[in-house]
């Protein structure tokens, strides 16, 4: 039976992009090959917030217990190694039994899965076919993929993707890193990958944004994309993981996606649940 390491498993309301306000069972994989210290920081400067936590890990027993952080990636446990006791590797039928537990019906109805990391397409495409073909996940209609677009799939998972959307629908959020991140450009922005999404199920660009100059880049980018044949959807997304970030630059970002003709995607989480640990 093939296990996955799982970072949190919850039930919450999506809170960004395509299914803003759909209930939704959220399975966060650990592992991701960036660590995005940029976001939230002056142009050029990385958050150092992340080693202050990891030098007290042992105080914190669950993965709950964290703190949040204002600055770098928001989830940061579901990636750095130090925090990777804290997430526990799972088998599919546990994982199962576990969505069905959290789903108000004890089953899938309306709700839809979002797996989402870290980075899930990292290591883990092995492991959701069995996940996906469990009994009790046959009533699920609707998967996004929460991605930053740089993992390509595998022959293999694509072909079962393929095989998964004939009567469902499967969604790509890729959220490529621009320089804001503090990642570098060739390796977060792979368009290829993102095009051969298109293949599979509908994909979009949900591109994290602060100032103006980050909304030029993400005009550019998006070019790039459309060069290479993207058709998706682009969202621009405010930076900010607490509110008080969050609050700073929303409303501007939402005005600069209306003059840009893009669409904005909220963070409901922040205002709605403080962007707390399982929601
Ligand atoms: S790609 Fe996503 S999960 Fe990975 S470090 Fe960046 S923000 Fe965090």
């Amino acid at each position: 039976m093939s296990k996955i390491k799982i970072a949190e498993l919850f039930y919450s309301i999506q809170g960004e992009g395509r299914y803003m306000g759909v209930p939704s069972v959220f399975l966060r994989t650990f592992g991701c090959n960036f660590k995005c210290a940029g976001f939230g920081m002056p142009r050029g400067k990385l958050s150092r917030e992340i080693e202050d936590i990891a030098s007290r890990v042992h105080y914190y027993k669950t993965y709950e217990e964290l703190p949040l952080v204002s600055t770098g990636c928001d989830s940061y446990a579901s990636w750095d190694p130090r925090f990777k006791d804290l997430s526990p590797m799972m088998e599919s039928n546990g994982i199962v039994e576990r969505i069905m537990e959290i789903l108000p019906h004890g089953r899938w109805e309306d709700e839809h899965l979002v797996i989402t990391g870290g980075e899930p397409l990292l290591g883990w495409q092995r492991a959701y076919p069995e996940l996906l073909d469990h009994p009790n996940m046959h009533g699920l209609k609707e998967i996004t993929f929460e991605t930053n677009g740089t993992q390509k799939l595998t022959a293999e998972f694509k072909e079962y993707l393929q095989r998964w959307r004939a009567q469902r629908e499967i969604t790509f959020s890729v959220s490529a890193k621009l320089s804001c991140s503090g990642e570098s450009r060739d390796e977060a922005i792979q368009l290829e990958v993102v095009c051969e999404y298109e293949q599979v199920g509908t994909a979009y660009l949900k591109l994290v944004v602060a100032t103006e100059a980050d909304v030029e880049e993400a005009l550019w980018t998006v070019d790039a994309y459309r060069q290479a044949g993207f058709q998706g959807h682009v969202y621009l997304m405010p930076v900010g993981g607490v509110e008080s970030v969050y609050t700073l630059n929303n409303r501007r970002v939402a005005e600069l996606a209306m003059k840009h003709g893009l669409r904005y995607s909220d963070r409901l989480q922040v205002p709605l649940f403080k962007n707390e640990w399982g929601t």
